[in-house]
Parts: C-alpha cells; sequence; structure tokens
C-alpha cells in the first residue's frame, strides 16, 4: 500500500506542527510507518491522501458513533450553521441536548456543557472541592481523565502513597493533593479512605476503563467506592467520557447499579463536535456559578453547531442502533475470538457493547492496568501494519480500544477478522 503522500504531508506538517500533529498518540510513534493523512471519511470508510480506503475502527477515537458525515448529524449542522456559528448567549439548541443527556442521565438535575472531556472532569473536580471544601482527590492507576493537571499522576511507590506527576510541568503542590490507588482492589481503597478519608473531596474513576486497555471492572468494587464516598462524605465522580451512551442504559452509570454524585461525558455527546459535559443532583450543582460561588466559564460553550450535531447524534441512537451496535460486537466475537484461539498468539478479545480491545496476554483480561504485560506493543505494531496494508484501520497504539458504530456491517467486520487471522499467519511464516 503506497502511503507517499501522507509521508510527505508529515514531513511537511513537522515543520509546523510539534511532531506533525496536535494530539500526541496520532503521530504512530508506537507502531511502523508515518500518520496517516485523512482526505475524506464517510460512514465506516477513510480514504487517505493517497487514496488508500481503509475501514475505520478509530471513529475519531469514540465520537462518531454513527460513522464519519452521517447524514443527519451533517444535516443539523449546516441547518444551524446558516443561522450563525457562535452566539455566547443563551439559544434553544442548549435545552434540547440537557433534555436528551438528563433523560439518559436520570441522576442529572442541572447539566453543565463545555467543549472537551478533559474540560468536563478538570470543572466536575473543581465542583467537587468546591462542595465539600476539601482538595484531595482518589484516582486509580490506568484511569485517563485528559491532560488534568491534579489527574496526570501515576501511582508511587509503596502502598497507599500519593502519586508521582506522569508530565513534567505539573507542580508537586498539584500532585500532593491527588492519591492514586489500584484498580480491582477493595483493601487499598479502604487503607486510603482510612488514611485521607476526611479530606477526600471526591473519587474519580472511570468505571470502565478504556484508554488504557478494556479494564472491566467488577460491580461490587464500584458499589464498594459508592459505600466509603458516603461514609466519609467524598463525592464519586464517573468518568463516562469515553463510556457514555454506548451501552443500552446509557452509560455504565445505568448498566450497573451504582449511582455516582457527578458524571462527566464527551465523545458520542458532541457527535465529532467539541463537547463536553458535567452534571448532577442540583444540590451539587447549583454551587456552580451563576447559582453558587464556583467558577467555570467558556467562551464557546454550548456552542449552537455543537449542540446540534449532539443531538442530532443522540436522537439517532434508538434501540434499532444499539441493537445493531450489539449485532457487530456479537459478530466481532463469534468471529474472533476461535480464530485468535486457533494461532495462540498472546491477544485476547474483550468486547462491551461496542468497544473492543485485543487484550496482550495469555490469562484471562486483566481489571487492572499492573497486570497488562509491558510488551504489549511489540505483536502490536506489527498487526497494526499488517492491517492497515489490507485496509482495515486500528488505533495506533496496543492499549487503546475500538470503536464500532452504527455504519459498520457485518460484511466490515467479516473483512476485519478475515485479515488480522491472514496476519496473524503471516507473522507466523516470517518468525
Ligand atoms: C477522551 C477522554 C477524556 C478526555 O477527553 P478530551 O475530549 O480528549 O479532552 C477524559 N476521560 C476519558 C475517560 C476519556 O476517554
Amino acid at each position: 500500500m503506497n502511503r507517499n503522500v501522507s509521508s510527505a504531508l508529515h514531513a511537511e506538517a513537522s515543520q509546523h506542527l510539534v511532531g506533525g500533529v496536535n494530539s500526541p498518540v496520532r503521530a504512530f510513534k508506537s507502531v511502523h510507518g508515518d500518520p496517516i493523512y485523512v482526505k475524506d471519511a464517510q460512514g465506516a470508510v477513510i480514504t487517505d491522501a493517497d487514496d488508500n480506503t481503509l475501514v475505520d475502527f478509530v471513529q475519531s477515537w469514540g465520537p462518531l458513533i454513527h460513522g464519519h458525515a452521517h447524514p443527519s448529524v451533517l444535516n443539523a449542522v449546516t441547518k444551524t450553521m446558516a443561522r450563525g456559528t457562535s452566539y455566547g448567549a443563551p439559544h434553544i439548541g442548549e435545552i434540547r441536548l440537557a433534555r436528551k443527556v438528563k433523560a439518559i442521565f436520570p441522576m442529572m438535575d442541572l447539566v453543565r456543557f463545555v467543549s472537551s472531556g478533559t474540560e468536563a472532569v478538570m470543572s466536575a473536580i473543581r465542583l467537587a472541592r468546591g462542595c465539600t471544601g476539601r482538595d484531595t482527590v482518589l484516582k486509580f492507576e490506568g484511569c485517563y481523565h485528559g491532560h488534568v493537571d491534579a489527574l496526570m499522576v501515576n501511582a508511587g511507590s509503596g502502598l497507599a502513597t500519593f502519586g508521582i506527576a506522569s508530565s513534567p510541568g505539573i507542580p508537586a503542590s498539584t500532585v500532593a493533593t491527588t492519591v492514586v490507588a489500584s484498580l480491582d482492589d477493595e483493601d487499598m481503597v479502604d487503607h486510603i479512605f482510612a488514611e485521607h478519608g476526611e479530606d477526600l473531596a471526591a473519587v474519580v474513576i472511570e468505571p470502565m476503563p478504556a484508554n488504557n486497555g478494556l479494564l472491566v471492572q467488577r460491580e461490587a468494587f464500584l458499589q464498594h467506592l459508592r459505600k466509603r464516598c458516603d461514609e466519609h462524605g467524598s463525592l464519586l465522580i464517573f468518568d463516562e467520557v469515553i463510556t457514555g451512551f454506548r451501552f443500552i442504559e446509557g452509560g455504565i452509570t445505568g448498566h450497573v447499579g451504582v449511582t455516582p454524585d457527578l458524571v462527566a461525558l464527551g465523545k458520542v455527546i458532541g457527535g465529532g463536535l467539541p463537547v463536553g459535559a458535567y452534571g448532577g443532583p442540583a444540590h451539587l450543582m447549583e454551587h456552580l456559578a451563576p447559582l453558587g460561588p464556583v467558577y467555570q466559564a467558556g467562551t464557546l460553550s454550548g456552542n449552537p453547531l455543537a449542540m446540534a450535531a449532539g443531538c442530532a447524534t443522540l436522537d439517532l441512537l434508538d434501540d434499532e442502533a444499539h441493537a445493531h451496535l450489539e449485532g457487530l460486537g456479537t459478530l466481532l466475537e463469534d468471529l474472533a475470538k476461535p480464530m485468535l484461539a486457533r494461532h495462540g498468539h498472546p491477544m485476547r478479545l474483550v468486547r462491551q457493547a461496542s468497544l473492543f480491545w485485543f487484550s496482550p496476554g495469555p490469562d484471562a483480561p486483566p481489571r487492572r492496568s499492573d497486570l497488562i504485560p509491558s510488551t504489549a506493543g511489540v505483536l502490536y505494531a506489527d498487526v497494526h501494519q499488517g492491517l492497515l496494508e489490507r485496509g482495515y484501520m486500528l488505533a495506533p497504539s496496543a492499549y487503546e480500544v475500538g470503536f464500532l458504530s452504527t455504519a459498520h456491517e457485518a460484511h466490515h467486520i467479516e473483512g476485519f477478522v478475515a485479515a488480522l487471522d491472514d496476519v496473524l499467519t503471516t507473522l507466523e511464516v516470517a518468525q
């Protein structure tokens, strides 16, 4: 597959943009070759700058649950755009999207729209701190919450210590407000609550971590967090930026019977335009300005085009759409699982609703990030390249999940599994 134009564009982009990209993982650092430049994208398929077509399982990293350029989404945006692109004043589109979000997340009395998932989580943390008058937050190793300073913290050594910054530029004083626990470990959570419970403003978790593999949590673990938060007056924040709207019940919040205090949303909620949101019960959300003292604002918050794209996306997400996604997911499992078992590579399929991940170990899929073998990327880089050559695009990192959309059809899944089978066979011959 010729990718000369993409490579030339990447060389040019690298003169102007840091590493040629505006978000690091797009740079293909952990897989082979240069990033692929997109020229056009329709439904499940991307056309690159060299006119190759690729079945896309990245789907802009999650927002496009109906695929690229869905006519209803385009139509909603176009119609809205003719009446202006931004007002900096209230408009009916905000009410429409808020109503839909509340119908899907009934724990929300009030919603605040922002422009990214990062902003949603960051603001939810500030609100939790403002409501409780406490500074410390508990997060989990292996969860990603965007590039929020206080959450770009990894576990340090030893049990229940404050963490270490996962990037330079994060003040030690900020890191000192973050405690890091292991996922799937009630004892560690108890230990932390015993030590810091009275200082904890919030426990923040991806209830189904999907940015560092797909680390499906036990419901009992999430219930345990709820219980400890209640006992200590800490708020439980679910970061559903990636999982929100992907489950027929809405998010994990409805899927497992655990109700958080605040939920952060992003990705699907904007249907491919920049939207994030957070919401919860009135007694918490009313602490936010203009009703309360906790300040948070945004020039483009509630942007009319973004609200329109979000409304169109959620309107399309009916029972039939979820049934289609579930059918695709089941087909993927039915075809890929026996095929992967036959090859015997350390590669297992984990699938939840329209999210999937190839777990790079021989054992049962992990619930904690430290159980993902550190060699995960080696086989994946070859698989990723082999799939690109056969017309299938997975995320350029072994730790990222794949996304199914309603634009995918059975033949995309069948072709994908056949291509993966072929790639693995080729890799065996080469060994
Ligand atoms: C993507 C993601 C974020 C960050 O959202 P951005 O829109 O990229 O800022 C935060 N949390 C989770 C769980 C995510 O998947």
